[in-house]
């Protein structure tokens, strides 16, 4: 995911629905490339979020906000100008690739046999998304390896 860029932009409310608008976009041609709603489930805050197209880095912060709330604009009327706020996050900039544009292939060798594997006479486990073998990179792979290896140790304790 190292490739990846994450917006949020809040709001008030979520005018979009008032439109009979889900808020889900997927575009080919604006910076931001899926738009979902991302307003809570008690239905007190309410934001759009999604991915920006990876060249977004070379622009400032400022120039990325001034872009995607003009998209917004496009689809959703000029209610989407009034924002209580934006924010955007750059995977590549910080500890994932500095300073490069070489793409890293999502994804890559998940489910590995190693991680079948315990350790250390059956006190090392290793979990987490990238030793799933189904949807390994994703939150369901997450939890279905959480699950598997919680289920290894339970019955390991039961023995
Ligand atoms: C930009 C981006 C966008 C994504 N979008 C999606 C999406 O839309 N849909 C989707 O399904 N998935 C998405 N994912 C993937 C998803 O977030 C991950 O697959 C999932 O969070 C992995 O869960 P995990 O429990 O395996 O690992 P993590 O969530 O990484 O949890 C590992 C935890 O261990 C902690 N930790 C690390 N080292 C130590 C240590 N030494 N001691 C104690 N704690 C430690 C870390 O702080 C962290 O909290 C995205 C990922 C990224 C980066």
């Amino acid at each position: 995911m190292s490739g990846s860029i994450k917006f949020s932009v809040e709001y008030k409310k979520a005018f979009w629905k008032d439109k009979g608008f889900s808020g889900s976009i997927y575009s080919q041609s604006g910076l931001a490339t899926e738009i979902y709603d991302h307003s809570n489930y008690e239905d007190t805050k309410f934001a759009l979020k999604g991915f920006l197209n990876g060249s977004a880095s070379h622009y400032t912060f400022e120039e990325r906000k001034d872009k995607i709330i003009e998209q917004l604009k496009r689809y959703f009327g000029n209610e989407a100008t009034e924002y209580i706020s934006y924010n955007d996050k750059i995977w590549n900039d910080t500890f994932i690739q500095p300073n490069n544009d070489t793409f890293l292939p999502p994804h890559f060798n998940n489910g590995h046999a190693a991680f079948d594997e315990s350790y250390m006479n059956n006190k090392l486990f290793f979990t987490g998304t990238e030793t799933s073998k189904s949807f390994g990179g994703y939150m369901d792979g997450a939890i279905m390896a959480s699950n598997a290896i919680a289920d290894r140790i339970s019955k390991i304790i039961k023995k």
